[in-house]
C-alpha cells in the first residue's frame, strides 16, 4: 500500500471543506452523480469511435446505495473508470482551483460558498464524509484500485479487486454533531428528493433500492418491507422539455450541474426551432468571466447532441468568437451521429443553426439593453471587450452587426452609453462623434486634449481600453456620424479659432520654427493649440496612428517600435507663452531648455515615458536655482 501527500493547494481546500459550516452540503451528490456521469459519457464517446465497444444503454447506470448500518452511502457508476495514475492525478491535486489560490484568509470565513466560487467537485464529499474511498477499475485495465482518504493527511492507494469497469465512491458519513443533522444522508426519501431537485435530467438512470411495503402472504393483514430498484431521475434532458414546464431555478441548476459556470447564469435562452432544421438549445450568458477566460487554455464551443445523444463536448464551430462567452448545448435530429471532426466544419446543417443561434444570442442581448439596464451593463464588464474585439477582427466582417451593443463611458452622462444614445443626443452644429483615449476615466478627464470639445458642449466618449480605438477606426462611423478624437490635429470645429490660430500661427512663426529644430525630428511641428484652456501644452496625433494605439502597438511583444505623428501644441493664451516670447528674444539657450520641457510634460501628460528621466530632472533643477 502506499501512502502519499496531496498536493499543497489540495489540501487546504479540503481543510476549508472538512471545517467550513457551508449551508449547501447536500450538492456533494450533485457534484459527485456529475462526474459519474462524465465519466459514462466517455465511456459512449469511446464506443461510438471504437466499434469494438458496443454501447449497450441499459448496462450504463449510477447506483446510489445508502447503507444505514454501516454508515455508508455509496455512488456507483459503470463508467470509463480511472487507472492508478489518473486516481492520484485527478483526486490528488486541484487542478482548475489551483490557479485561483485562496488569496485571502479572512475571506474564507463561516458560510463561503466555496462551492459556488471554485467548483471543487469531489472533493466535497469531505463536506459529509469522514473517509471517502474510491475503488476503480479504468477501461481496458486488468487491475482495480483503492483509493482512500480521511482527509488532510493524505491518501493511501493499493490494487484492489473489482470486476466490471467503472468507479465506487464510498462515504462513510460523519456523526450527527450539535447543530448538524448528518443522518440525512442515509435516508432513501433525502438522498430522493436531492438527485430530483439537481440531477433530475442526467441522461442515465440514477438507481436506488427503495423501500416498499407489501401485504404478508399469510392473511394476517400485516404488511412487510422489501427492497426494490428504482430509476429515480426523469432522464428526459431539460432541452426537450416544455419551456412552461420549467423554472428559473431548473435552469440554474442544469448550468451548475453541467460546470458551464461557478456562478449564476445572467440569462439563459431556450429555444426550438422546427423549420428547414430542426434543433433545441439552450444557451447560457454568464455572470462573471470565468477564471481562463482571457487565456489561450479557454476553449469556446457548445456542446452538440444529435437527438439526444452527445457527440461532441466543445463544438467551436457553433459560436463566434465574440459570443465566446456563451454557454450551452444544441440538439438537432438532422445531425448524423457518425459525422466526423472535419465533416462538421462543412456541415451546411451546423452552419445554419450557428447563424440562427449568433442571431438569437444578439437579440436576446439587445433586450438586455433595453430593458435590464443594469443587468447589461454586468454583462458588459465582463465580456464588452469581447465585443470589441469582434467589431476589429476579420477586417470589420462583423462590425454592422455588433455596433448596437457596444458602450463606452460617457464625460457628460458620467456612465455607460451606447453609440445609439450618444448620436441622439448630439447637438445641431456638431459634425463628429467625440472620444479621448487614456488609461482610465480619472486620466483622461484630466487630459488637456478634452477641453476645447467640452467647452463646446460636446459629449466625450472615453476609451479606456486598448482594443478601444482599433475597434472604432474599423467602424469608420456610426449612423454617417464619423469619429473623431480630441487629440486629432485636425478637430474641424468649424468656427472662428482655426482663423485665429491660423494668424498667430503665422505670427510666430520663427519661434515655432527653432522649437521645432530644437526636438528636430522627436515632433512633426510645433504649434499654436486650438484645444487648449487651461493647460500650457499638450500632444496633438498628425496621422491616422493615435497615441494612444502607438502605445498598444509598442506594448506588443515583437515591439515594432512604431510612433505616432506628434504635433506639440502650444497654449498662446498662457502666462508661460509670455516666457518663451521672451527667452526668443534674449536667451535662446532658456528657449532650448524650455522647449525641452514642455516636451518631456507633454509625454507625461499622455501617460507616455520620459525618454531621459535624468536630464529631464536635470532641467528642472535649472530652472529652480
Ligand atoms: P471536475 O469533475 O470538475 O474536473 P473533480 O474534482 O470533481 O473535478 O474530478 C476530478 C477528475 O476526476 C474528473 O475530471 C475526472 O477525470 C475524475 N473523476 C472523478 N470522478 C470520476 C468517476 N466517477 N469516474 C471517472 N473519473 C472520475
Amino acid at each position: 500500500m502506499e501512502k502519499k501527500e496531496f498536493q499543497a493547494e489540495s489540501k487546504r481546500l479540503l481543510e476549508l471543506m472538512i471545517n467550513s459550516i457551508y449551508t449547501h452540503r447536500e450538492v456533494f451528490l450533485r457534484e459527485l452523480i456529475s462526474n459519474a456521469s462524465d465519466a459514462i459519457d466517455k465511456i459512449y464517446y469511446k464506443a461510438l469511435t471504437d466499434d469494438s465497444l458496443s454501447f449497450d444503454r441499459d448496462s450504463y447506470y449510477i447506483k446510489v446505495i445508502p447503507d444505514k448500518e454501516n454508515r455508508t452511502l455509496t455512488i456507483k457508476d459503470t463508467g470509463i473508470g480511472m487507472t492508478k495514475d489518473e486516481l492520484e492525478s485527478n483526486l490528488g491535486t486541484i487542478a482548475k482551483s489551483g490557479s485561483l489560490a485562496f488569496k485571502n484568509e479572512h475571506e474564507i470565513k463561516d458560510g463561503f460558498d466555496i462551492i459556488g466560487q471554485f467548483g471543487v467537485g469531489f472533493y466535497s464529499a469531505f463536506m459529509v464524509a469522514d473517509v471517502v474511498t474510491v475503488i476503480s477499475k479504468a477501461l481496458g485495465s486488468d487491475t482495480a484500485y483503492k483509493w482512500e482518504s480521511s482527509g488532510v493527511e493524505g491518501y493511501t492507494i493499493q490494487p484492489w479487486e473489482k470486476d466490471e469497469v467503472g468507479t465506487e465512491i464510498i462515504l462513510k458519513i460523519k456523526e450527527n454533531t450539535e447543530d448538524e443533522d448528518f443522518d440525512q444522508y442515509l435516508e432513501e426519501f433525502r438522498l430522493r428528493s436531492i438527485i430530483k431537485k439537481y440531477s433530475d435530467f442526467i441522461r442515465y438512470p440514477i438507481k436506488m433500492d427503495v423501500t416498499r411495503s407489501k401485504p404478508k402472504d399469510d392473511d394476517s393483514g400485516e404488511y412487510v418491507d422489501y427492497k426494490e430498484e428504482e430509476t429515480i431521475n426523469s432522464m428526459i434532458p431539460i432541452w426537450r422539455k416544455n419551456k412552461s414546464e420549467l423554472k428559473d431555478e431548473d435552469y440554474e441548476n442544469f448550468y451548475s450541474e453541467k460546470r458551464y459556470g461557478f456562478d449564476k447564469p445572467l440569462k439563459y435562452i431556450h429555444t426550438s426551432v422546427d423549420g428547414a432544421i430542426r434543433y433545441n438549445a439552450i444557451l447560457y450568458i454568464p455572470e462573471s468571466i470565468p477564471f481562463d477566460y482571457y487565456t489561450k487554455e479557454y476553449e469556446k464551443g457548445l456542446e452538440l447532441y444529435s437527438n439526444g445523444v452527445l457527440i461532441m463536448n466543445k463544438c467551436p464551430e457553433l459560436l463566434p468568437d465574440y459570443f465566446s462567452f456563451v454557454k450551452g448545448l444544441v440538439d438537432s435530429e438532422d445531425l448524423s451521429l457518425n459525422i466526423s471532426r472535419e465533416m462538421l466544419q462543412h456541415d451546411r446543417q451546423l452552419k445554419l443553426i450557428a447563424k440562427n443561434i449568433k442571431k438569437k444570442i444578439k437579440n436576446e442581448l439587445l433586450n438586455m439593453l433595453k430593458n435590464e439596464r443594469e443587468e447589461y451593463e454586468k454583462f458588459f464588464k465582463s465580456f464588452g471587450m469581447q465585443l470589441k474585439y469582434g467589431i476589429y477582427s476579420d477586417f470589420g466582417a462583423e462590425k454592422e452587426f455588433l455596433q448596437d451593443l457596444i458602450m463606452f463611458y460617457s464625460s457628460t452622462e458620467k456612465k455607460m452609453v451606447t453609440l445609439d444614445e450618444y448620436v441622439s443626443r448630439m447637438k445641431e452644429d456638431q459634425k463628429y462623434i467625440y472620444y479621448a483615449t487614456g488609461e482610465s476615466i480619472e486620466r483622461i478627464e484630466k487630459l488637456p486634449q478634452t477641453e476645447l470639445v467640452a467647452d463646446k458642449g460636446y459629449e466625450i466618449l472615453f476609451f479606456t481600453e486598448h482594443v478601444d480605438e482599433f475597434a472604432i477606426k474599423m467602424l469608420m462611423s456610426y449612423k454617417d456620424k464619423e469619429f473623431k478624437s480630441v487629440s486629432s490635429s485636425d478637430l474641424d470645429l468649424g468656427d472662428e479659432t482655426e482663423k485665429e490660430t491660423e494668424a498667430e500661427q503665422k505670427e510666430h512663426k520663427e519661434l515655432f520654427d527653432f522649437m521645432k529644430n530644437v526636438l528636430s525630428d522627436k515632433v512633426k511641428e510645433v504649434r499654436v493649440s486650438k484645444r487648449l484652456k487651461t493647460h500650457p501644452v499638450c500632444f496633438a496625433a498628425a496621422g491616422d496612428l493615435s497615441i494612444e494605439m502607438e502605445k498598444v502597438l509598442n506594448a506588443m511583444p515583437d515591439k515594432p517600435n512604431i510612433k505616432a505623428d506628434k504635433i506639440l501644441e502650444i497654449n498662446t493664451n498662457h502666462p508661460v507663452f509670455e516666457s518663451l516670447k521672451n527667452a526668443f528674444e534674449n536667451d535662446k539657450d532658456k528657449l532650448t531648455l524650455y522647449t525641452n520641457l514642455l516636451y518631456n510634460q507633454a509625454l507625461l501628460i499622455e501617460g507616455l515615458s520620459v525618454e531621459d528621466p535624468v536630464e529631464f530632472s536635470n532641467d528642472i533643477c535649472k530652472i529652480m536655482v
